[in-house]
């Protein structure tokens, strides 16, 4: 990576940080989203970085699910993804600099003086901090150096004064510098820890605007002055508030928030899932439904949401089935051969052609590609009536009418104008209304008499098919 200082062209530079710590879940990708589009809808760039640096919970596999999930959004980043664990030495060279310039110093208080001294505060009803024991001062004596005891290395805070930004979501924030205690930054190992590390990325990655979770407000205080000691000026931040799940808990793995690629496996559309994580926290008006390319013109970080959203799978549902409806027929077949050939359909079955008509048909009726193909299915292969609607349709007294039914479509074209004559001559001659014979010969075609028009199912299923069907019975 080519070290860059922020960017003085104006250019927008955003950045995704996942820690790979979990299998990222709807409400992590939403604070993929946004930043995306920012950078998208002004022509910036989108960085992808991976802080992996918590090796006992980061695992490959979660790395996995957060490049699979976000190629599936089309979330698509112009770097990365940088891994953390790979840029020690970079941050160990900024952490001498920094030493270097007197604002880091060593600290060799022991954890059980740190216990006791929280213990201590705590009685007292204070806030716990560090008390800045090894902070060094004009005049000032520090203890003796205990032997054979590999210091921590502290940030010295500034004194005095606050630390202030203009969230973009939360407006102003200030903090008090007496508030923050010095922060650890590097462990008795030398290794950095997290919010150095964090801002030495967001300094050579030049990003303009930090787009995060507000689960890091407290952290940016932190951050800001530390870009600053680094003489650097900090990004805009906007703090995006927490997603809740559907029972109003802060959406994680552990209350069963499922992998986002796993949204793919049920049959949402990536289109359908990026139209409504956007709505989980910014608007357009009253805009429910929009394609990516509307929510790229519409989006700015002024209509960032202020209050914590709720995950509402029903609606989930309804965006898929609205963009799912919209889609063009050749699109949806696309999606939906690879889910038939997996349920065993072979490609060469597939290619008659009939996939994108039964796509046609059916797309008003599902609101996700699985319940699609569930449906498709049925035309490729056997069919098992469903039992109750058998006993109820199928009767005796309707049987002569399926066998006439059959022997006219076993003798006329094949196509939905001439099916629909050969019912209309049964029916005729049979003395029966539409229902009658048409709920039956959907039941022993498709399996069930809930379906689209039947000349239109039948012509789709197939001459030799819906004859052997009606007379099989
Ligand atoms: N790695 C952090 C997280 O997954 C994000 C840090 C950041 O965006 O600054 O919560």
């Amino acid at each position: 990576m080519t070290e860059t200082t922020a960017s003085s062209s104006g250019r927008v530079r955003t950045r995704f940080a996942p820690s790979p710590t979990g299998f990222i879940h709807l409400g992590n990708i939403r604070s993929a989203l946004y930043p995306w589009a920012f950078a998208r809808a002004t022509g910036g760039d989108f960085i992808l970085r991976i802080e992996d640096t918590d090796l006992e919970r980061s695992t490959q596999a979660a790395v996995d699910v957060i490049i699979e999930g976000m190629k599936w959004l089309g979330l698509d980043h112009d770097e990365g993804p940088f891994y953390q664990m790979q840029r020690m030495d970079r941050y160990k060279a900024v952490l001498a600099d920094l030493q270097a310039a007197g604002h880091v110093y060593p600290c060799y208080m022991s954890v059980a003086e740190l216990d006791a001294l929280r213990e201590k505060q705590m009685a007292a009803k204070e806030k716990p901090r560090y008390d800045g024991t090894w902070r060094p001062e004009d005049g000032k004596t520090l203890p003796p150096v205990p032997a054979g005891v590999l210091p921590v290395l502290r940030f010295k805070n500034p004194q005095g004064g606050v630390v202030a930004w203009d969230d973009k979501v939360k407006g102003r924030i200030e903090i008090r510098n007496d508030e923050l205690d010095d922060l650890v930054i590097a462990r008795p190992d030398g290794t950095p820890t997290y919010n150095f590390c964090v801002v030495v990325d967001d300094i050579d990655m030049a990003i303009t605007h930090v787009i995060r979770g507000d689960d890091h407000v407290n952290n940016t205080p932190r951050q800001i002055n530390i870009f600053r000691a680094l003489g650097k000026e900090p990004p805009v931040y906007a703090h995006l508030p927490t997603v809740l799940n559907e029972q109003g808990e802060k959406m994680s793995k552990r209350n069963g928030a499922k992998p986002v690629t796993q949204y793919r496996d049920e049959g949402y559309l990536p289109d359908a899932m990026v139209n409504y994580l956007a709505r989980l926290g910014w608007s357009h008006g009253d805009d429910e439904i929009f394609s990516r390319a509307q929510f790229l013109e519409w989006f700015n970080l002024d209509h960032l949401g202020r209050s914590a959203a709720q995950f509402d799978e029903a609606k989930l549902r309804w965006v898929n089935a609205q963009h799912l409806k919209a889609m063009s027929d050749d699109a949806l077949a696309a999606l939906v051969a690879p889910q038939l050939q997996q349920r065993g359909v072979p490609e060469q079955v597939l290619a008659d052609g009939r996939l994108v008509r039964i796509c046609a048909l059916f797309k008003d009726r599902c609101d996700t590609t699985v319940a699609l193909a569930q449906w498709a299915q049925v035309f490729y292969g056997d069919v098992t009536p469903v039992e109750a609607e058998r006993a109820q349709h199928v009767t005796e007294a309707i049987a002569p009418a399926l066998d006439a039914l059959a022997d006219a479509l076993s003798a006329c074209e094949w196509d939905k104008a001439s099916i629909s004559a050969a019912f209309k001559q049964v029916l005729a001659s049979q003395g029966l209304k539409m229902p009658q014979l048409a709920m039956p010969a959907r039941v022993l075609t498709v399996g069930t008499a809930h379906t689209p028009s039947v000349d239109a199912v039948l012509e789709l299923v197939g001459r030799e098919k819906v004859v052997a069907r009606l007379r099989n019975r």
